[in-house]
């Protein structure tokens, strides 16, 4: 069965034209029902905003769309914490759980760089350890469903853009273009994977990635691409095929061990899983 949300009987033009400007209005009315706001600009007008765009767009809609530093992000809420009396340990790897009495008391970590490892005590253990969650949950004998999306992207030498340009259409790869300090990122690619661990970038998903963005750009056709990386995003167990469709939803586990693990979201829904996380 097929699942939609207008049927239009009849392909001539006028159906057509229908199907055309309801696919626009669709994004639209998302748009107004989640209390984004939305300016239709003209072709003209977004070539004035961002001229690397392509001449031929038709038409642009602005949102309020900006990027973050992730590295930043995580380093500034680490420090907070410990100005705050939080203890951090970098390049720690847990490799066991240690357990008492069938639960969680704490963990040991080797630390990457001396070997050393350290045995931490706690009275309870949050796994928030993204697309290796369910590893890290094997040290204690639980498990955490989870799909594994690999997405990567390729960084340009220079910023071809302020503003974060995004294709209107359904989400697809090489559909975004972000910019970040000096450099843009553009990506991503959408492919399942088996282990974290075990990942490379195609060299065919860097030709999709610089393709599509230079649809956007094309000055990103001539710009030297300084690096490429791919990330895995842990997402919750789902059946279907194709990975862009799972729920960015996220689910708190309570393994009934002292143990906790927090799965999905987005970046974007980082502060909601932490306050549910932590109430
Ligand atoms: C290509 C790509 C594009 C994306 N784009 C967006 C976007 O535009 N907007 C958005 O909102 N989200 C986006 N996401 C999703 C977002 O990046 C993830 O949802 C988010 O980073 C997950 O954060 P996390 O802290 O749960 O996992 P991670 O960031 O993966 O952090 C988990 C940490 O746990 C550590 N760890 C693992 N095992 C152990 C162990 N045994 N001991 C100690 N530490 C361990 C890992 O090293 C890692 O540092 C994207 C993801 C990808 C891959």
């Amino acid at each position: 069965m097929i699942k939609t949300d207008v049927i239009i009987i009849g392909g001539g033009a006028t159906g057509c034209g229908i199907a055309r400007d309801l696919a626009r209005e669709r994004f639209l009315r998302s748009c107004e029902e989640i209390g984004i706001p939305t300016e239709i600009m003209s072709s003209t007008k977004a070539l004035e905003l961002v001229p690397n765009l392509n001449p031929d767009t038709e038409e642009a809609i602005k949102v309020p769309d900006c990027s973050i530093d992730p590295f930043r992000l995580c380093m500034l809420n680490m420090r907070t914490s410990e100005i705050k009396g939080g203890l951090s340990f970098i390049r720690h790897k847990v490799t066991e759980i240690v357990k008492s009495h069938g639960r969680c008391i704490g963990v040991k970590a080797t630390d990457a760089a001396s070997g050393e490892v350290k045995e931490i005590h706690a009275n309870i253990i949050v796994n928030a350890s993204g697309a290796w969650t369910n590893l890290v949950a094997g040290l204690a004998g639980c498990e955490v469903p989870l799909t594994l999306s690999k997405g990567s992207l390729v960084i340009t030498n220079h910023r071809l853009t302020d503003m974060v340009i995004n294709r209107l259409r359904p989400s697809s790869d090489g559909d975004i273009i972000v910019p970040n300090e000096a450099v843009c990122l553009a990506g991503t690619t959408s492919l399942m994977v088996e282990d974290p661990d075990k990942i490379s970038i195609g060299p065919d998903e860097v030709d999709i990635i610089i393709g599509e963005a230079g649809r956007m750009i094309p000055h990103f056709n001539q710009t030297r691409i300084i690096r490429a990386f791919s990330g895995v995003r842990p997402l919750l167990k789902s059946q279907k095929l194709d990975s862009r469709e799972i729920s960015r939803g996220f689910q708190i586990i309570d393994h009934q061990n002292g143990m906790y693990s927090i799965v999905g979201g987005k970046l974007t829904t980082f502060r909601l899983m932490a306050e549910k996380m932590v109430d």
